[in-house]
């Protein structure tokens, strides 16, 4: 049976409850969340080292020279990026690692990483993004207007994804994301050392 574990890549404009949906997610178990660095300045609510490592720009960018990131992306003048080494020891663990990350940096993971499953998160449309943006109510107008251009930049890409998933209730979003990782896990591409044992076992 393959052991390692699944790296899922969640995406989605700014305002479609990745976060809420990921929060229900790693409740199980068998799930690991990869913390991400990034140079934004925290949110009242964030935590350092549970929300995000905040890094200086210095810091993120000696960290790139280093070859320390799996992926990183430059969002609404901000450096994001996954720290390579968390995921790979995850994944050994059998853990299915999930990367909550935007569409530049999901595209380069699926680049190294051709089995990573590329999940989109969307609202279910347009004015509930905006109004998801507005009452959140963290960032400035303007920092908004970016987030929405930005949102239209993103839903483009949609087709480069494996899956897309409505976020209109957060329960149905969270079991179709298992119910993906349930199947996913059952590819017989996922398989091939079982395959090759059956092959080589009776003769
Ligand atoms: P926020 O500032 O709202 O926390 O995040 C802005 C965007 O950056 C979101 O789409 C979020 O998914 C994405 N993001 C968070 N961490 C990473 C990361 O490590 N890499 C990349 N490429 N995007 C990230």
């Amino acid at each position: 049976m393959n052991k390692r574990g699944l790296l899922v890549i969640v995406s989605g404009p700014s305002g479609a409850g990745k976060g809420t949906v990921v929060s229900e997610l790693i409740k199980d178990s068998s799930y690991a969340l990869s913390i991400s660095m990034t140079t934004r300045t925290p949110r009242e609510t964030e935590q350092d080292g549970i929300h995000y490592f905040f890094k200086t720009v210095e810091e993120f960018e000696k960290m790139i020279e280093e070859n320390g990131f799996l992926e990183y992306a430059k969002f609404c003048d901000n450096y994001y990026g996954t720290p390579l080494s968390y995921v790979e020891q995850k994944l050994d663990e059998g853990k299915n690692v999930i990367l909550e990350i935007e569409v530049q940096g999901a595209l380069q993971v699926k680049e190294r990483y051709k089995d990573a499953i590329l999940i989109f998160l969307t609202p279910p449309n347009i004015t509930q993004l905006r109004e998801r943006l507005e009452k959140r109510a963290t960032e400035t107008p303007e920092k908004i207007a970016m987030r929405m251009k930005r949102a239209k930049e993103e839903i483009k890409l949609i087709d480069k994804y494996d899956y897309i998933v409505i976020n209109d209730i957060v329960e149905k979003a969270t079991k179709s994301i298992n119910d993906i990782v349930r199947i996913e896990k059952m590819a017989a591409k996922r398989h091939i050392s079982l395959i090759n044992t059956f092959l080589e076992g009776d003769n």
